[in-house]
Formats: structure tokens, sequence, C-alpha cells
């Protein structure tokens, strides 16, 4: 079933976005939980991390990793550190079924997490 995360994708809805290619978009978590908060999606639909089938969606992964690497970098946050985080299912605490890898910068993260 589609998400708001479709709607950002096929711009019917509006979201501030950091980075676009032909297969992953990522843009700004509307409530940022650090002072950097992206999250970068696939465009295809995977619904959650049980989804992903490695023989299927290696590299649309590598892609998501790239994407995060080259936002840290140009947001000059890589060399201090980043988390990435995909929440998988209800007690991961996914709210959008829509596959998507939180980025989350610009402060020392705690663990554990909530
Ligand atoms: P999760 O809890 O892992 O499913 O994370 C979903 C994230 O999507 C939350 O951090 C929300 O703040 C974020 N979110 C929901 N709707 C939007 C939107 N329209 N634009 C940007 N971020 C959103």
């Amino acid at each position: 079933m589609s998400t708001i995360f479709s709607k950002i994708i096929n711009k019917e809805i509006p979201a501030d976005i950091v980075y676009e290619s032909d297969t992953v978009l990522a843009f700004n978590d509307i409530r940022p939980q650090a002072p950097v908060h992206v999250l970068i999606i696939p465009k295809i639909e995977i619904p959650k991390v049980t989804d992903i089938k490695g023989s299927e969606h290696a590299a649309l992964l590598g892609e998501m990793i790239d994407a995060a690497n080259k936002i840290a970098r140009d947001l000059s946050i890589a060399d201090d550190g980043f988390r990435l985080v995909f929440n998988c299912g209800d007690n991961g605490g996914q709210e959008v079924y829509h596959l998507h890898l939180h980025l989350l910068a610009g402060r020392k993260m705690n663990w554990p997490p909530g």
C-alpha cells in the first residue's frame, strides 16, 4: 500500500529534498530528532526491512548507503560521525511503511537507544 513517501517521490506533496538519483530520494525529516535528520528512501515501494531480498535489492541498498555517505560529506558531518537507523515494524518504532534509512547527526548519540 502506498504511503506519504510515495507522494513525496511523485512530487505530489513537498519535501525538503537533499539528494535525488534515479533510484533513491533523500529529504529532511519533518520532525527532526537531531540537528541533522535525513530520510533516505528507495523510489520503489518496499514496506520494511523484512521485505528486502538480498538477491534483488543489494545494489539498491548500496545506493542508499552511498547516498548517506555523500550527504554526510556534503554536510561536513562525515568525520564527526553519524548514526544510520532502519526502524522495522511495531516494536522497531516504524510509523511509515515505506523503507527508509534515518541519517542522524550533529550531536552525540545515546546508546542504548530509547
Ligand atoms: P519511522 O518511525 O522509522 O517510520 O520514521 C518515519 C519518519 O518519517 C518520522 O521520523 C517522521 O517524522 C517522518 N515523516 C513523516 N512524514 C513526513 C513528511 N511528510 N516529510 C518528512 N518526514 C516525514
